[in-house]
């Protein structure tokens, strides 16, 4: 874990990616003009590409989708030259529970994550681009749609985009409210009119992705990042967080705490000051129980590690994820069974079907919580349960396996004597413990 001392404190922070959301009208084109908006792309046009890959690298800039993974690193996997024509492909299906900071983005200033589209596509050398949006995003489908009208009105998309010889057509699809289409290869299945599954990998979609074309797809928290670190420089951006996770992130914080909402913080910020301080603290003064620290297929986190930072590191030696930064705060009158039980309910609705361990190890799974939580469990059933964890974990046609797996096996590890007092006694120990 990071010593306490690379980790930052929010005294001197100042957000950028929620900035303009206090603004009255701040999806509106004119408002993002009026705070200095499109700068980024007038700059990032008169620059060569290779060096706006080179200044999101430098920034340290991670995906903020779930991954995590090194954005510049990505732009700079997408082939070089002109002779075959690439795409940009934008993430807009969130849909893990508990996150709900990139419908806010998109509904909020649309404008920001456009501008971070158009930099990307001119810096991989992409001329046609596509927002795939959950269906569910009524609002921010409209906010996409009027943003992207009246970007083409401004001259920030279509031909020769700022009188440069740079051009980037975009449109919207919805999609349907699958959770696996926010898998990167399910959604450019589902982009191209087929059922979501994902794809095997490799070939990787830098390769071969959106009909069969080199296509970079990324999530809307990374996009809106990057007219900021070409506005204010890569070395802004790194300074911010801690060794490995760089930069500003949009916290969604739920349960049961008292402000519940989006919170930007840097990164590497502790877990209990992001609850306590922003959040408000647990709800009616209760005791903190547990915390899903990065959306619902991350593990769970018992009360006592709390003061861990938030960052991809400092999570994973912690033995949960960073993910999507998604905080779900369970109080002490959580029965954790029964949390589990809902979380496997929602994996195995969600599963695709494509592999055999998801497919059936969802329902087994779920079928066995549903029987422990409604005091009719075996006296193998944790077993059983740790068993089908494993022989699913690693042996599944995508990341759902590992993320399903997630919440199951890090409940029982930190509260085993929950689920064992389900199975003996009939009954929740949390409920015997409540007073009425
Ligand atoms: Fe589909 Fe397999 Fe992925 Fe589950 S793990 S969502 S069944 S491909």
């Amino acid at each position: 874990m990071n010593s306490r001392s690379d980790v930052p404190t929010n005294e001197n922070f100042e957000p950028v990616l929620t900035q303009n959301l206090k603004l009255p009208g701040s999806e509106k084109i004119a408002t993002y003009l009026s705070v200095g908006g499109y700068q980024a792309v007038r700059k990032a046009l008169s620059l060569p590409p290779d060096e706006i890959i080179d200044m999101v690298k430098r920034s340290g800039l991670r995906g903020r989708g779930g991954a995590g993974f090194p954005t510049g690193t990505k732009w700079g996997f997408m082939p070089n030259g002109k002779d075959v024509p690439k795409i940009v492909a934008v993430n807009t299906d969130e849909g893990e529970p508990g996150t709900f900071k990139d419908r806010e983005i998109v509904e909020q200033d649309p404008h920001q994550v456009l501008e971070g589209v158009i930099i990307a596509a001119y810096a991989v050398g992409a001329n046609r681009a596509y927002v795939y949006i959950r269906g569910e995003f009524f609002l921010g489908v409209k906010r996409w749609i009027k943003a992207i009208s009246d970007a083409y009105e401004f001259g920030f998309l279509g031909e020769n985009i700022l009188g440069s010889d740079f051009s980037l057509d975009l449109s919207v699809h919805r999609g349907a409210g699958a959770y696996i289409c926010g898998e990167e290869t399910a959604m450019l299945e589902s982009l191209e009119g087929k059922r979501g599954s994902p794809r095997l990998k490799p070939p990787y979609p830098a390769s071969i992705g959106l009909f069969g074309l080199p296509t970079l797809v990324q999530n809307i928290e990374t996009l809106a990042c990057v007219p900021h670190i070409i506005n204010r420089g890569s070395e802004w951006f790194s300074s911010i967080g801690t060794a490995q996770s760089k930069g500003p992130k949009i916290f969604s914080v739920s349960g049961h705490v008292n402000r519940p909402g989006n919170y930007e913080l840097p990164l590497g910020i502790s877990l209990k000051e992001i609850i306590y301080r922003h959040a408000g603290g647990i709800r009616n003064g209760n005791r903190l129980k547990a915390v899903i620290p990065g959306g619902a297929s991350t593990p769970i986190l018992p009360a006592e590690l709390v003061d861990v930072p938030m960052a991809f590191e400092t999570l994973e030696a912690a033995g949960s994820a960073l993910g999507t930064g998604a905080i779900i705060v369970m109080d002490e009158t959580t029965c954790i069974v029964e949390a589990v039980r809902r979380l496997s309910k929602f994996f195995a609705h969600e599963s695709c079907g494509h592999c055999t361990p998801c497919r059936i190890g969802s329902h087994r799974i779920y079928e066995i919580m549903d029987r422990i939580e409604k005091g009719q469990g075996h006296s193998g059933d944790i077993d059983l349960l740790l068993n089908l964890v494993e022989g699913i974990d690693g042996n599944t046609f995508c990341p759902m396996g590992s993320a399903l797996v997630n919440p199951v096996r890090s409940a029982i590890q930190h509260f085993r004597e929950e689920f064992e007092y389900h199975i003996t006694n009939k009954n929740c120990l949390v409920k015997t413990q409540i007073p009425k």
